[in-house]
């Protein structure tokens, strides 16, 4: 087995552990391979492992990697699907909206019109996660928590796009507890706007959260796609913003 395929199957032992500790079924949890800075033939070697869901952070390299594998050999199961996880500039919402399947990273009206405007006729809604910036983070992107129902329902509006979910990145704290509230908090917030009778959110059903160090506390707090890099493709080559 290579070292990306058994990477993958502890990675999935991690979550069906996390979900078995939380009396969660394992189907309900998705891992999202973050493939971001390694290059199309990891992908091609997780894809052989039967990984189907790749995020990637940097638009322009994201899109070379599925343009590059876009030929590929027909999968079992179906072929690659993106998902994009990273900040979007006004100059890049084009680029997103002709080539991936996903974003996470939806924080302003604006981006998520342009995504919307530019989805072309022939592909499927974009599905969109709204990110919200759970712990506050100053200089990190999402929308201010008290805010993110607004956003949601501006979003659900939107005719190539479908609301599926709310998406965060907090710091990783040290400790169990301290990553378990903050997830817990995000969890708490997806209940809330589900419930809020707003329009447009009949598949609200996703809570992307929990990364390589914080999966377990993410699952446990109710996640539906845990995102991991480092856990699969070994540290990353070069430092990330
Ligand atoms: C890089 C990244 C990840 C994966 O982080 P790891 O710690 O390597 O698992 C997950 N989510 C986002 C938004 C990222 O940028």
């Amino acid at each position: 087995m290579t070292t990306i395929a058994n990477n993958l199957q502890q990675v999935q032992g991690r979550i069906a552990q996390a979900c078995a500790a939380s009396g969660r079924g394992t189907g309900h949890v998705l891992l999202l391979a973050v493939s971001k800075t390694f290059g199309p033939d990891a992908v091609a070697e997780a894809a052989a492992a039967g990984q189907r869901a790749f995020g990637e952070n940097y638009i322009q390299e994201g899109v070379e990697k599925i343009l590059a594998l876009r030929d590929m050999p027909a999968l079992p199961g179906g072929g690659l699907q993106w998902h994009c996880i990273g900040p979007i500039q006004s100059n890049k919402t084009r680029l997103v909206a002709e080539h991936f399947d996903w974003v996470h990273t939806v924080d302003r009206l604006k981006i998520a019109e342009r995504l919307s405007a530019q989805r072309p006729a022939h592909l499927p809604p974009l599905q969109v996660c709204i990110q919200v910036n759970m712990d506050g983070g100053a200089t990190k992107s999402g929308v201010p928590p008290a805010e993110a129902l607004a956003l949601v329902q501006a979003v659900a509006q939107l005719p190539h796009l479908k609301v599926r979910g709310l998406m965060s990145i907090p710091d990783v704290a040290p400790e169990y507890a301290a990553q378990l509230a903050v997830h817990e908090a995000t969890r708490q917030l997806f209940d809330r706007i589900a419930a809020s009778g707003v329009g447009g959110l009949d598949r609200f059903d996703t809570l992307s959260m929990g990364m390589t160090a914080d999966l377990e506390a993410a699952i446990q707090a109710g996640s539906t796609m845990v995102r991991v890099g480092t856990g699969i493709f070994g540290v990353r080559p070069r430092p990330v913003a």
